[in-house]
This record gives structure tokens, C-alpha cells and sequence, in this order.
């Protein structure tokens, strides 16, 4: 079989999503199978790379790749990793490329034995702490501040891993959701902040297991599903389920109010509340900011199909599929022919003429971040004899980089940075463009603090350093 080596991404313009973390505590099972199972789930949060590392107590052993899960992992792989400890990543990069040597978990020796970590979010004070390590004779491998973190733990102080753990998140500022490998334990922590999801359930044979999303975990069977609540390190072993509030919950906390709008799974329970139904109170909200007569509501499928039907309900505009989405045909490893490029978005999205044809459609999505994709659906609806397309945004204009685990490009690549709504809407030509405010997205969201909405607002939550981009590894080791 031939060796995958590069992923291409392409025609991809929302956000990029994250990544996915796994971590389970499961004797007598094949918990290489399980973390396998959890990732597949987690598939939606990176698709660039994918990699399992499992401890028998004993030792420890890793496979990763460059590719999809199911592209890395087959059964003659997963038969290798043998244990009753496991943690598994699936990778979107944020810091650093996606060079193999970036890959997930990272895994190395320690004096107190081996150690593999994996990570979502991003350090926005990596480029410190990596000039700390390289001056205190550190080597490094790879551009990564996941590799920062490991080699932190690794020569941190304190007796016990939740000890070295403890001190090494007083050190990180910035979104980090970690699953930690050690010989005989899986630990998962979380920034104070409370950046991205994180939550551990019971297994119904004994055992436990962290993910990303409360999706994964029901994939695989777990119970009694809890957060791990902002600050918090869950240690994941043979004796009880062991929480310890490691630092002190930030005040107010940052969720990524994003997560709500895109990234996660619609079945995933986000700050107690099921995304899906927050989704749906998007497009409630956003029908009491549009004031525009039309014949249909369809959405950008998928994340915007709850918003859709919400908007649809409020607002009395009949539902309809407008698009047929190919929801593999962009993470393909496959290099399109130049003429199959051309088409562009119509590669990914069919519509289904009949439901739009001489209607006034309204076309709901999630967010409009480069503004790549927008323009061309419309384009579609029309060729199809649309009459009128109005476009509604299930948020505030992107106007700024996020530098917490989210590429969205640099400021200039954001649509929105510098350019008022109906500029945007003469660009795109839609017939209206009408974006969810601020107020009424945290109305959806049911809260008023305790999330991050800096990619709308411009303030952040912590102190960013706007050198520390995406390649700011790169950039310094060269
Ligand atoms: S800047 Fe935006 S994407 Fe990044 S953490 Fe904040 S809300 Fe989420």
C-alpha cells in the first residue's frame, strides 16, 4: 500500500477545526480497538494526522501517521499496541505545519519512566517557554508546542505526575485539553480557562474514559459522563477515578463560544447544554434580526441544519434541503484533475434544483471566515433559478485571528477584517447578508460571561502575543 505522506485539505473555508483527544483506562479490553473508536468519532476535529500510544504497565508503544484514522490504523496496527492504557489524538494543526514530525501523541522517556501526550488548544506562550528549554540545553524535534509541553513535564518537579502536571500548567497560558500517558496512568487536564472540551465517563466493564466530545464517549458505551471542569487533572487508573483541582478555575472562564457555532458534533453537551439545541436557538435568534420575505430556509449543510430548522420555526418560512453535500470529497488524499478543480464547490455541494427553483431562498450558515465558499454556493442557487438568495450567518463577523487552538488565518485572510456587512454582501452578491449580533449569539448561548468571543470582538481573555502565530516555531528555527 502506498505510504501517505501529504494531506490536502482542499476547498476547506470554514475555520479548521481543531483536534480530538482520547484517553482510556480499560482492563481486559483491546483499549488500542476503543481508542481507535473514540477518535473515529472525534474524525471531525482534524483530519491531517492520527496517532495511539498504549502502556501494559510495563511499557509503552506508539503508532502515528500523516492521514485520516482510518487511513493510519488498520488491524495489524491496532494489534500492536497491546495494554490496558491508551490515549489517541486526531490532528489538525495549529502550531506547527503538518510535518510528520509534528504528529500526535508525542511520546518519550523519562526518569520516571515513559510519558506520551497529547493535546488540543494552543500555548500563546510557546515561543517563551521553547527558548527556555533550548537554553537550558533541551533539544527539540519538531515545531510543536505539544513537544514544549512534554519536555516540560518531563523535568518538572514534584513526586508524583499530578504533582509535575500541577506545576506545568502554572507555567502554560493559553486552550490546552491534554490527555497525558504515563506507565500505569491516564491523566486529562484542562486549561483554567476552560478553552476547549474535555469531559471523562465511566465504563460499563470497569474503567474510564476521557474524550473531546461527550459524542465519543457514548461511542463507547460510557456512563455518568461529567466535564473535566476548567483547572482540573482527572487521573484515570486502577483505583478510583481521582479529581484534583489543580489550579484555580479563571474568572470569568473563556469557553470557546465557537465550539457551540461549529466545531463540535451537534449530539456533543457543551457547558451542560446539548449543542444541537443551542444551534437551533441560533437561527430562532437570528430570525428576530432578519426582516426578509421569502419562500424557503435551507441550510449550509452540515453544522448549519439545527439553525435552519430553528430559524424556520420562529420565523413560519418552510425547511428544505437546498444542498446535497459530499462530506468526503474535500478530505480527500487525492489530487483532483485541473478541470475537477475548476468546479470548485460544486465538487463538495449539489443542489437539488426543484427546491429552489423561482423561490426567494434564505441560506443559512455558520460563519463566513475567508469568504472562498459563500460566493460560489450562491452562484449555485442561482444557476439552479433561484429568485432571490439571502444569506443569514449564524454569528458576529470573524474579524480576528484566534490564537487559542482555531486557524483562522491572519487577520488579512478574515472577509470581515475591514469591510462593512454590505461590502461583504456586494463581494459574495447575495440579495441581503445579515449577521447574528454579538448580544443575540450569547442569548442563544444562554449565558452572558464565561465564554471567548475574541475572533468578533477583538479582546481577548488572555494576553496575546501576536508573534506567536501558527509557524512562530518554524519561523524561530530557522
Ligand atoms: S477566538 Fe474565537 S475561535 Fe478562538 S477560542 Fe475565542 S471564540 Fe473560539
Amino acid at each position: 500500500m502506498q505510504k501517505v505522506t501529504q494531506l490536502e485539505v482542499w476547498m476547506e473555508e470554514g475555520p479548521r477545526e481543531e483536534c480530538g483527544v482520547v484517553g482510556i483506562f480499560a482492563p481486559n479490553e483491546d483499549v488500542a480497538r476503543m481508542a481507535f473508536f473514540g477518535l473515529f468519532a472525534l474524525q471531525h476535529r482534524g483530519q491531517e494526522a492520527a496517532g495511539i500510544a498504549v502502556s501494559d504497565g510495563q511499557g509503552m508503544s506508539i503508532y502515528k501517521d500523516v492521514g485520516l484514522i482510518s487511513q493510519v490504523f488498520g488491524p495489524h496496527t491496532l494489534d500492536g499496541l497491546k495494554g490496558h492504557y491508551a490515549i489517541g489524538h486526531t490532528r489538525y494543526s495549529t502550531t506547527g505545519s503538518s510535518l510528520m514530525r509534528n504528529v500526535q501523541p508525542f511520546m518519550i522517556e523519562t526518569m520516571h519512566g515513559p510519558l506520551a501526550l497529547g493535546h488540543n488548544g494552543n500555548l500563546v506562550n510557546s515561543v517563551e517557554l521553547r527558548r527556555r528549554l533550548l537554553e537550558d540545553g533541551v533539544g527539540l524535534s519538531s515545531s510543536s508546542d505539544t513537544e514544549v509541553m512534554t519536555m516540560m513535564l518531563a523535568r518538572s518537579l514534584g513526586n508524583t505526575w499530578s504533582e509535575r502536571i500541577q506545576s506545568c500548567m502554572r507555567e502554560w497560558v493559553g486552550a490546552y485539553s491534554l490527555v497525558i500517558l504515563t506507565r500505569d496512568c491516564v491523566y486529562a487536564a484542562r486549561d483554567p480557562w476552560g478553552f476547549r472540551p474535555l469531559c471523562v465517563g465511566w465504563l460499563p466493564n470497569g474503567g474510564y474514559a476521557a474524550a473531546s466530545e461527550t459524542g465519543a464517549l457514548h461511542t463507547l458505551g460510557c456512563e455518568a459522563i461529567r466535564e473535566v471542569n476548567p483547572g482540573e487533572v482527572v487521573t484515570l487508573s486502577d483505583s478510583a477515578l481521582v479529581v484534583h483541582q489543580a489550579l484555580k478555575p479563571n474568572d470569568p472562564l473563556a469557553r470557546c463560544v465557537f465550539e457551540n457555532i461549529y466545531f463540535a458534533r451537534p449530539d456533543h453537551v457543551w457547558d451542560n447544554q446539548s449543542v444541537h439545541h443551542v444551534r437551533q436557538r441560533l437561527g430562532e435568534e437570528l430570525t428576530r434580526e432578519v426582516n426578509i420575505e421569502a419562500d424557503v430556509v435551507i441550510p449550509v449543510p452540515d453544522s448549519s441544519i439545527p439553525a435552519a430548522i430553528g430559524f424556520s420555526r420562529l420565523s413560519g418560512i418552510p425547511y428544505n434541503d437546498g444542498f446535497v453535500k459530499n462530506r468526503f470529497v474535500g478530505r480527500t488524499f487525492i489530487e483532483p484533475t485541473d478541470s475537477l478543480r475548476k468546479r470548485g464547490v460544486a465538487m463538495k455541494y449539489n443542489v437539488i434544483n426543484e427546491n429552489v427553483l423561482n423561490k426567494r431562498v434564505i441560506m443559512i450558515d455558520d460563519s463566513i471566515v475567508r469568504g472562498n465558499t459563500t460566493g460560489p454556493l450562491i452562484k449555485l442557487l442561482r444557476t439552479a433559478g433561484a429568485q432571490e438568495v439571502h444569506v443569514a450567518i449564524t454569528c458576529p463577523p470573524i474579524k480576528y485571528p484566534c490564537y487559542m487552538g482555531v486557524d483562522m488565518g491572519t487577520q488579512d485572510n478574515l472577509i470581515a477584517h475591514k469591510r462593512t456587512v454590505d461590502e461583504i454582501r456586494k463581494m459574495v452578491d447575495a440579495d441581503s447578508l445579515t449577521y447574528l449580533s454579538v448580544e443575540g449569539m450569547m442569548r442563544a448561548v444562554g449565558r452572558t460571561e464565561g465564554y471567548c468571543q475574541a475572533c468578533f470582538t477583538g479582546q481577548y481573555p488572555i494576553d496575546v502575543d501576536v508573534q506567536t502565530v501558527k509557524t512562530g516555531f518554524e519561523l524561530s528555527l530557522k
